[in-house]
């Protein structure tokens, strides 16, 4: 037992450093690569790309890159600090000095979670206040006051703990209440949940915080009806969503199932594309549900979390999974919350080295997104379109080869171009 013990000790330790020093890796190839060639616009984009938003995407990449080092540091001190070094048992031992015992089995689980999510919710505050206040300030993508974000923190915290708290109760009853195969009961709630969220975000809570106004542009409706129809897709409803009230940066989005099921403009796209340019990059989002890929992401987190809940109905019975990651299970009293907080923590230090299968697997999607939508729309529309998507977003020309490999979920914009046959000339 205490063999087992250390080796889960050694393990997690080797996995997190080992993790570090990949991450520290990939960054300083990217900081590097992206600085050496800050000078010159890629040749494809010379006649496209202005030097000074080609500068201007170098900087704010390098400037995030070298600040998610600095949070990198500071997750894996914080996640020291939680297991190894005692934080989580501290914390489990001050908790069951309170007395909520009294209250039932649940109450002080539910406690000790909360407590974390408190706590490290405000440990990540000053990072989300420098990257929203300085950095996305300083390149003119921040359209946030502070009041405005601390009320978006509020309603933000208020949706967790009404959305949050009742699966969350609902787990870890699951598990303290029906036998050893909780985990497929467990399981099979937190799949019900999930659709039920995807339901409920356009509708309920994504309207909290952003206004969503029927499209109201008759051209661009029209437009954009007839692209759909074309793709065999009906309508359930247009939208446009005030991004710009927060951030400059544009996008656009599909969502929902069913009678939910809803498109959604950022006003700030419709602002930056010609309407020919939108009905491109609405096309690129159908070309993700023509191809399933929607679906097939919704399976294949199915089949994950089916693993990781088999997995956590082992681990956790097994007093090693506890003692190994710095906590001494609790003798009298539920060890769920515990071991569901462990694993919740310790899986993405491990995860980490296999999230280059799923980029891969995005990047994917992506070109096939991009074929469909130059098979149904004018190619050269949906080229000059993400042409000012990266550069609106001042995104890079230039990754690093192996960063890209590592961590984007979409090509960088010279090989999706390219893809696209040679004209990367914009027509508008
Ligand atoms: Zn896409």
């Amino acid at each position: 037992m205490t063999d087992h013990s250390l080796l889960l000790t050694l393990l997690f330790s080797a996995a997190l450093v080992l993790g570090l020093l990949t991450k520290f890796y990939l960054a300083s190839r990217q900081i590097r690569h992206v600085a050496r060639h800050r000078g010159d616009v890629p040749a494809a984009f010379a006649g496209t790309i202005s030097l000074t938003s080609h500068q201007k995407a170098a900087d704010y990449t390098v400037t995030k890159a070298r600040f998610g080092l600095l949070e990198l540091v500071w997750g894996a001190a914080v996640l020291l600090g939680w297991t190894l070094l005692g934080g989580i048992d501290a914390l489990n031992q001050a908790l069951a000095g309170t007395g909520l015992a009294a209250y039932g089995s649940l109450v002080p689980q539910l406690a000790l979670l909360a407590v974390f999510g408190l706590i490290s919710g405000l440990l990540d505050l000053p990072f989300t206040l420098y990257s929203t206040f300085r950095i996305e300030e300083r390149f003119g993508f921040n359209k946030m006051t502070f009041k405005m974000w601390l009320g978006d923190l509020l309603k933000s915290t208020l949706v967790g703990v009404v959305v949050g708290l009742p699966i969350v109760a609902l787990i870890l009853w699951l598990m303290g209440s029906t036998g050893s195969w909780w985990w497929l009961w467990a399981w099979g709630a937190w799949m019900a949940f999930n659709l039920l969220i995807l339901v409920l975000y356009p509708t309920v809570i994504a309207p909290l915080f952003n206004k969503f106004q029927p499209l109201e542009d008759e051209t661009l409706k029209t437009r954009v009806t007839a692209l759909m129809q074309r793709c065999g897709f009906a309508a359930k409803g247009l939208f446009v969503m005030d991004g710009s009230k927060r951030s400059a940066h544009a996008n656009a989005y599909f969502t929902g199932f069913g009678a939910s099921k809803r498109v959604v403009f950022y006003d700030t796209l419709l602002k930056q594309l010609s309407p020919s340019e939108v009905d491109a990059v609405l096309a690129h989002e159908l070309g993700h549900f023509k191809h399933k890929h929607i679906i097939k992401r919704i399976v294949s987190m199915f089949a994950m979390s089916l693993a990781g809940f088999a997995l956590l109905g082992w681990l956790s019975t097994q007093v090693w999974f506890y003692t190994g990651l710095g906590v001494r299970p609790n003798l009298n009293g539920s060890n769920d919350a515990l071991a569901l907080l462990l694993f919740l923590l310790a899986v993405p230090v491990f995860s980490f080295f296999v999230s280059p299968l799923f980029a891969l697997f995005s990047r994917k999607h992506e070109f096939e997104a991009d074929a469909y939508a130059i098979a149904q729309t004018d190619g050269k529309d949906l080229q000059s379109a993400l042409l000012k998507l990266y550069q609106d977003n001042a995104s890079t020309l230039t990754p690093d080869p192996v960063f890209v490999k590592f961590y984007y979920s979409h090509p960088p914009a010279s090989e999706r171009l390219a893809r696209m046959g040679p004209a990367t000339g914009a027509t508008t």
